[in-house]
């Protein structure tokens, strides 16, 4: 198979920043969507698996999981996709693909046979490890590939489809609805389209942050009430207050604080995703009948559905677009939780 060469960025280990990089991409397949990358969202996870801080990241690794741009090339077999259409990649590129029940039931995030994930990912024939977004190019099989509105910003598009989806699946599984209180916690990538989300569905949405420089942003983004999480008496007016809580923060912290704030048969929906494991005793969660889950993006079907949910009622991404060479600089400032909301890169300075 003929080999293309792409322009990319790479981090060669857990220390060396991120910098330019060569990879080779596969020609094709004929049920392969090639895309042109147009921009690219900064997710948390870039950062955690660049830093190894789950363990497992393979060096070099392309990060980049929050895709958009135009398809400059089709297999024989594509169908959904022509050249010159607008054209996104989340966080898989394959799976088992409908053999095991949860493919089937378009859960492919939970893929049986393991999901396939846009980076640091083994791809299932033997061919190496999967390079993500931070790249002029990308490919996959089409059933992996979403369709684009061409209405909305295209950098604005880019983190649905990564902080989109890992929002809005949650809030859909468990029903969020009129009426109901939900609390984000963290006001980054994720929590922003969390707020955004759960209150275009009609849900009286709290911001749980540890930044009080974000409350007026918060409420923008369409929070009804703010919280600082460090002052004890903002904290006590809402113990025993939510229905469903959204957990989206990327560092160690104490999920008990969070649980005592859920009222009987409440929710709280771990997505965020910190190194360290948390010690929950299991009194604070038999007392109320309390849920703590988690969840991981979302399917290819519902994806699309977010997306076109998204394009439906005019909900994008508050992005802040830089360059490739910004990237590092990026990074510190989302370990500060200085992001306002998500980091964009323009490829086109790659
Ligand atoms: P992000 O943009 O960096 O936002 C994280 C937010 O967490 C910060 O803005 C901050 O909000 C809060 N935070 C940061 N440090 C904190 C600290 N020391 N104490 C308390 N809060 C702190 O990150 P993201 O891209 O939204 O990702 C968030 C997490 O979700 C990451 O762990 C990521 O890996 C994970 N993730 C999971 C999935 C999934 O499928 N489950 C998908 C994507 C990402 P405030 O300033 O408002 O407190
Ligand atoms: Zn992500
Ligand atoms: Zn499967």
């Amino acid at each position: 198979m003929v080999m293309s060469k792409v322009k990319s960025y790479a981090a060669q280990s857990a220390t060396s920043p991120l910098d330019n990089y060569e990879i080779e991409r596969r020609t094709p397949k004929t049920t392969d969507v090639q895309i042109e990358i147009l921009y690219c969202g900064v997710c948390h996870s870039d950062l955690h698996t660049v830093r190894n801080d789950w363990g497992g990241t393979i060096y070099p690794v392309v990060p980049g999981h929050e895709i958009v741009g135009r398809v400059t090339a089709v297999g024989d077999k594509v169908t959904k996709f022509k050249v010159g259409d607008l054209a996104g990649i989340g966080c898989m590129v394959d799976s088992c693909c409908r053999e095991c029940d949860n493919c089937k039931d378009g859960l492919e995030q939970y893929c049986e046979k393991g999901m396939v994930g846009t980076y640091n990912g083994k791809e299932r024939d033997g061919s190496g490890t999967t390079l993500g977004g931070y790249s002029k190019q990308i490919l996959a099989h089409e059933d992996f590939v979403l369709r684009i509105s061409d209405k909305q910003p295209l950098e604005a598009i880019a983190p649905l489809l990564c902080a989109g989806i890992t929002t809005y699946s949650p809030l859909r599984h468990w029903k969020v609805g009129k009426g109901d209180k939900v609390g984000v916690v963290g006001l980054g990538g994720l929590g922003h389209m969390g707020v955004k989300l759960a209150a275009s569905m009609g849900a009286e949405v709290t911001m749980l942050s540890h930044s009080p420089s974000k409350e007026s942003d918060a409420k923008k983004l369409g929070a009804h009430k703010f919280i600082l999480t460090s002052d004890k008496e903002q904290l006590k007016s809402v113990t025993k207050y939510f229905d469903f809580i959204l957990d989206t923060v990327s560092a160690d912290h104490d999920y008990n604080l969070y649980l005592g704030m859920l009222r009987t048969n409440g929710v709280m929906v771990c997505v965020g995703a910190p190194a360290k494991p948390a010690q929950v005793p299991a009194f604070n969660l038999i007392s109320g009948r309390k849920t703590l889950a988690g969840s991981l993006i979302g399917g290819l079907p519902e994806t699309q559905e977010m997306l076109d949910y998204c394009a439906e009622h005019n909900i994008v991404s508050d992005v802040e677009v830089i360059k490739i060479s910004e990237i590092n600089e990026a990074y510190e400032r989302m370990l500060k939780g200085d992001v306002k909301y998500r980091f964009v890169i323009d490829m086109a300075s790659l």
